[in-house]
């Protein structure tokens, strides 16, 4: 499937080298922001991830076609960390026909009248689909936590509401990949100055993002402790390092490749007749040419 050009060190995984290891606790401080895996430099990785995006589109059109599976793809990250721009060039690339992204905001008045699982529920993908939350249910442990928007007598509750209720959508034939894009406090603010430098990119520019900078600890352990209490081999979380956008890009490629690949959809099988339909065709083919004359 892949191009020979573009092949890598056959020993590099990209699920090994990222995926959490299950029962041990993630320090976030320790983990590389930088990493340029496999690659030779920014256009080796920009080629891999091209050749990469073509092969999940060719499997994400037979799961579409097989409508048995589905795949969900989580993304979580600190703000400016690429989430936007990893679903711009990589995830976004699926056939829109069999693929959405749900941007999770601020919960609304009904939304917040009912469970916090409520409004994840309905984004969850149906046979056959694929859906991208950008943002997800694990606010409702991250900002929800940091920010005392409900005791904790409440949101620790929460981790195994969430494991259940990611266990029901894998026992229905749902597969999870989550993502947190791991970005440093230096890259961010640099970041932050080019959103200040390009008007384009003032809507996106808030002053909340520098209050959660300062919390960055508290929010560096909450996410730690979803690590810990969220992550299993049928839902398992992924830690991007994402300081380098392409390498962000390549990475959750890859990872996305992989797992499609092991999902092995197949196209239906065939109902039809098709030497019937062959034969149809084959008169009208020759009634056309009949014609004609
Ligand atoms: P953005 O993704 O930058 O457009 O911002 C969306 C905002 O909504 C972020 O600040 C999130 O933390 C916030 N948000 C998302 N889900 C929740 C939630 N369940 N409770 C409170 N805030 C949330
Ligand atoms: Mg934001």
């Amino acid at each position: 499937m892949s191009d020979p050009e573009w092949d890598l060190d056959p020993k590099f995984d990209f699920i090994e080298a990222h995926r959490i290891a299950t029962g041990s606790r993630v320090s976030l401080d320790d983990i590389d922001t930088q990493m340029e895996g496999p690659f030779r430099g920014k256009d080796h990785g920009r080629a891999f991830t091209h050749q990469a995006v073509e092969d999940i589109r060719n499997l994400q059109y037979r799961m579409f076609t097989e409508a048995k599976q589905s795949l969900l793809i989580v993304l979580q990250a600190p703000d400016a960390a690429g989430k936007d721009g990893l679903i711009r060039k990589v995830l976004g690339q699926m056939n829109p026909q069999g693929c959405r992204t749900y941007p999770f905001k601020v919960p609304n008045s009904e939304e917040l009248a009912h469970d916090f699982l409520w409004r994840i529920h309905a984004c969850t993908p149906a046979a056959g689909k694929v859906s991208i939350f950008n943002r997800s249910h694990y606010e409702d442990v991250l900002v929800v936590r940091v920010e005392n928007i409900v005791p904790k007598s409440v949101w620790k509750e929460r981790f195994e509401l969430i494991n259940d209720f990611e266990k029901l959508l894998v026992h229905r034939g749902t597969r999870i990949l989550k993502f947190y894009l791991h970005i440093s406090h230096e890259e961010q603010l640099e970041r932050f100055k080019k959103r200040l430098d390009d008007p384009t990119k003032h809507w996106k520019l808030n002053a909340g993002d520098y209050d959660a900078r300062d919390k960055a600890a508290a929010y560096r352990e909450a996410y730690e402790d979803v690590f810990e209490k969220c992550h299993s081999k049928d839902s398992p979380w992924h830690i991007i390092p994402a300081d380098k956008k392409w390498y962000r890009d390549a990475s959750v490629a890859a990872i996305v490749r992989q797992t499609l690949q092991e999902m092995d959809p197949q196209l239906p099988s065939i109902d039809a007749d098709l030497d019937e339909i062959r034969r149809l065709y084959e008169r009208e083919s020759a009634e056309l040419q009949a014609n004609k004359k």
